[in-house]
């Protein structure tokens, strides 16, 4: 397979040649090479077995979304219906973060959607668990390799294993939720999964409910702050 960086260097001398300004040559082939690159990364995972998951999962769910965006979203792992449908945050739960980001005033398609691990973390019995420390550190390098594509300015990190990757010292959410932490110059705000939401009833659906609200505006200020300076 052709190497991508050399491409774009041969490109760029083509076009060059070709009389192009080079200062309107370079952010094209970037954008060019990111779209490859992001395309190469979803092909790997589809094929990937690095880890046990793969046994058991029936298809890898890659991220996805709008690739110049300056806000991430990171779940922990698909559901039963994000591995039916191959698409990261699109069950209940993802149709709920779904709602509160558009009344928020973030419009998913404008955003840029993928979790931790790839393959969906089931039991014996098919329900889904928490993955294991393994698990996500086998993982973990494509979240590492979406980051620096996409090089967002704002990740919301919902759930527990989403809030660990960027910061494993945190060993609970509670204190840390709805703050803004940085982690190699992206903003990450904590919240609670949507799932989590969705499991409470009565006076905790409302306290959940209303914290992740918060949060999420938090997330949403502190973008429009970074997009304003
Ligand atoms: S969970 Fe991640 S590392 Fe493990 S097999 Fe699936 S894609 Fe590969």
């Amino acid at each position: 397979m052709k190497n991508v960086q050399q491409a774009m260097g041969d490109f760029f001398q083509r076009l060059k040649k070709d009389g192009y300004n080079p200062d309107n040559i370079s952010p094209a082939l970037h954008t060019v090479e990111k779209i490859v690159r992001l395309e190469q990364l979803r092909r790997h995972i589809l094929t990937c077995t690095d880890c046990a998951l793969c046994e058991r999962a029936e298809g890898r769910v890659p991220g996805t979304g709008h690739t110049r965006t300056p806000l991430m979203v990171v779940g922990e792992g698909p559901g039963e219906d994000e591995e039916d449908w191959g698409l990261p945050l699109v069950g209940i739960s993802g149709s709920l973060l779904t709602l509160i980001l558009s009344k928020a005033g973030i419009h998913r398609e404008d955003i840029y959607l993928t979790n931790v691990v790839k393959c969906r973390v089931s039991d014996e019995k098919g329900k889904n668990r928490t993955p294991v420390r393994e698990e996500t550190i086998a993982c973990s390098k494509y979240l590492k390799m979406e980051l620096e594509l996409i090089r967002p300015r704002v990740v919301i990190a919902l759930g527990k294993v989403a809030q660990q990757f960027f910061f494993p010292e945190q060993k609970t959410m509670g204190p840390h939720r709805g703050n803004v932490y940085d982690f190699e110059g992206i903003k990450v705000v904590p919240t609670w999964h949507p799932a989590y939401v969705i499991r409470q009833r009565g006076d905790d659906l409302l306290k959940a409910k209303k914290e992740v609200w918060h949060d999420i505006k938090v997330a949403v200020h502190t973008l429009q702050e970074l997009l304003k300076a």
